[in-house]
């Protein structure tokens, strides 16, 4: 198995990873690059694959660095599955079109006001690009496993930090590659906690905040302040 960071390496948006077996190829997740504009035109250049050739994409949440970049990969010819959770298909569903939509105004605004050397200027995909791309979704419930592609099964795994996120977990061959995607916090109010990792030859951890520690602090306590104070105001007011 080949595995190649195609994002989120160096920078913490545009999570792509490229598993290539036995001739066949998977990507987990397919975000897109946000922030400064040196980021963002990256977006603009062509995946380094081929999108038709490649088998199927395993998502681990809807968030747009994880998942915006799906419309642009369907535009370029990619049919095969999007597997992910029930719940983060749900979110694509807002939020792709959502994000093709935002482009064209950008697009829409660059023209009416110049500001774009590109004449005209034109959206990175289009609302109807993110509709189509929902067709390729499929619904992978955490805890079932299935071959994505030969030699390769996946499973999904609870990872807190929103509706749906997951940990990806494949097999190739005899050995166990983890992608943890982005991961929750074990005392969270309103998610479930990640689940445990039992067993992984290999582990892609994301590491955004890796260098901090969270404060110790009662959640509960710091939202009953803040509505506390939010109704205080109210009343004063
Ligand atoms: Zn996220």
């Amino acid at each position: 198995m080949k595995l190649t960071f195609l994002g989120a390496a160096g920078t913490v948006t545009g999570s792509k990873y490229l598993i290539e077996h036995q001739g066949h190829r998977l990507l987990v997740d397919c975000g897109l690059f946000q922030g400064y504009k040196n980021l963002r035109l990256m977006n603009w250049e062509p995946f380094p694959f081929d999108p038709r050739k490649l088998d199927a994409v395993v998502l681990t949440h809807a968030h747009l660095d994880h998942s915006g970049a799906l419309p642009l990969l369907v535009k370029q010819g990619f049919r095969g599955p999007v597997l992910t959770t029930p719940a983060t298909i749900e979110l694509c569903r807002l939020l792709l079109p959502d994000s093709g939509h935002l482009q064209e105004e950008d697009a829409d605004y660059a023209n009416r006001h110049k500001t774009s050397k590109h004449k005209p200027a034109l959206p990175l995909y289009t609302q109807e690009d993110a509709e189509r791309a929902l067709h390729r979704f499929q619904p992978l419930p955490f805890g079932e496993q299935i071959d994505v592609m030969p030699g390769v099964a996946v499973r999904l795994q609870p990872a807190g930090h929103i509706l749906g996120a997951s940990s990806v977990v494949l097999t190739v061959g005899g050995s166990t590659v983890l992608f943890s995607g982005d991961l929750g916090r074990p005392d969270d109010l309103m998610m479930r906690e990640p689940a445990p990792i039992e067993h992984a030859d290999h582990i892609v951890v994301e590491s955004t905040y890796g260098d901090r520690l969270h404060e110790v602090n009662d959640s509960e306590d710091e939202l009953g302040e803040v509505i506390s104070r939010t109704a205080a105001r109210a009343v004063s007011s």
